[in-house]
């Protein structure tokens, strides 16, 4: 079982979104909300399986649920694994994604260090801006520090 809080801050958010909190969801999703990074069925799996029994199939539709109803993102990357984060628990609903083009890694971006202003923007566009998922593609830190060391082997003496 999740900690208690957190079924808990669970339950009232799957409420508040409109979905009946069974057991099983409330298993699903908090293994998202207690994660730092977007989490694949498969890990999000895993991470229940630890603890409880549920068949995959059940994770899979429950997922499909609450990436519908707007409760979790579903994130696709370049690796071709889909990639789930909340949006009411470690990360608000408004906040944005990173994706290594190297390895498909896929990371939550708190939109602070965007230095965005979304009344300003909204200004500018003349549109009411509620939510801001900015899409952000490079290079990780350990596929850049992979790179750096491929690159040492290469010249060696320097
Ligand atoms: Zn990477
Ligand atoms: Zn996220």
């Amino acid at each position: 079982m999740p900690h208690a809080d957190t079924a808990n801050a669970a339950r009232i958010f799957l409420t508040r979104t409109g979905i009946e909190p069974t057991l099983n969801r409330i298993l699903v999703y908090s293994a998202m909300a207690d994660s730092d990074q977007p989490l694949t069925a498969r890990e999000i799996l895993d991470k229940v399986l630890a603890d409880h029994h549920i068949n995959r199939v059940t994770v899979y539709r429950i997922l499909d649920l609450l990436a519908d109803s707007g409760a979790v993102n579903r994130i696709a990357s370049v690796d071709g694994a889909s990639r789930f984060c909340s949006r009411g628990g470690r990360w608000p609903a408004g906040h944005s994604h990173f994706h290594c083009t190297r390895c498909g890694e896929v990371r939550c971006v708190d939109n602070a260090t965007l230095h965005l202003d979304e009344t300003e923007l909204g200004n500018a566009l003349s549109m009411r801006v509620d939510n801001v998922d900015l899409r952000l593609d490079g290079i990780c830190a350990s596929c850049a520090e992979a790179a750096r060391s491929d690159q040492a082997e290469k010249q060696p003496g320097q």
